[in-house]
């Protein structure tokens, strides 16, 4: 199975990947996490624009995160396609909905669509699950993680990334099966409900 897991900053994207792993593991399933942008070359490119090393037009940023996406889905052995050939499972932290969701602040998300229109036929997920949580409570998740770093984060612009989530579910997840999670219940019955979504697939 591939199984994608969206959600704001503070989500708990990573406790709930490493929890779906263990459970499936425990199971005697295989199972890898991945994560955009990759530890692969472009994704480092990207980290260093994320953290203002480096400075490209939106557009730029929109195309390195497709083109890291490609790597994510294509790469020799670390590739989402070769993992699940091998007979693993794949978790990913985040995939194409992340683009949709963030670079739209700056680019067209038609354009952004059709930049990962191949990714989505070459892969979309068997279950995306959103995380979804209050942009008041993402930011006090992320204030209490991260002290001053990540206060730039305004409750607009989370407000914002949750907005621009539900839209390209509606635009881009066509034929896909996304399910929303309620983030904010203790972090048990997060993963729980999680488990319920994938043992559903079966
Ligand atoms: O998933 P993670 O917390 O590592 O993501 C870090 C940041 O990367 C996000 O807060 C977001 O600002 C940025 N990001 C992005 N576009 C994506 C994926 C992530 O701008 N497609």
């Amino acid at each position: 199975l591939f199984i994608v897991i969206e959600g704001l900053d503070g989500s708990g994207k990573t406790t709930q990947l490493e929890m779906l792993r263990d459970y499936l593991q425990s199971r005697g399933e295989s199972c890898r996490l991945t994560a955009e942008p990759t530890d692969l070359p472009t994704g480092r490119l990207i980290r260093s624009i994320l953290q203002k090393e480096i400075s490209v037009d939106p557009r730029t940023l929109a195309a390195l995160f497709a083109a890291d996406r490609v790597e994510h889905i294509f790469h020799p052995e670390s590739g989402i396609l070769d993992l699940l050939a091998a007979g693993h499972h794949v978790i990913a932290s985040r995939y194409y909905f992340s683009s949709l969701a963030y670079q739209s602040e700056f680019v067209d998300p038609g354009w952004i669509a059709a930049l990962n229109r191949q990714a989505k036929t070459a892969l979309p997920a068997d279950l995306t699950i959103f995380l979804d949580l209050e942009p008041t409570e993402s930011m006090q998740r992320i204030a209490g993680r991260n002290g001053e770093d990540e206060l730039y984060e305004t409750l607009e612009k989370l407000t914002h990334v949750r907005e621009s989530f539900l839209a390209a579910f509606s635009v881009f997840g066509e034929g896909e099966n996304i399910q929303y999670v309620d983030a904010g219940q203790p972090v048990v019955a997060v993963a729980d409900a999680i488990i319920e979504h994938v043992e559903a697939l079966r």
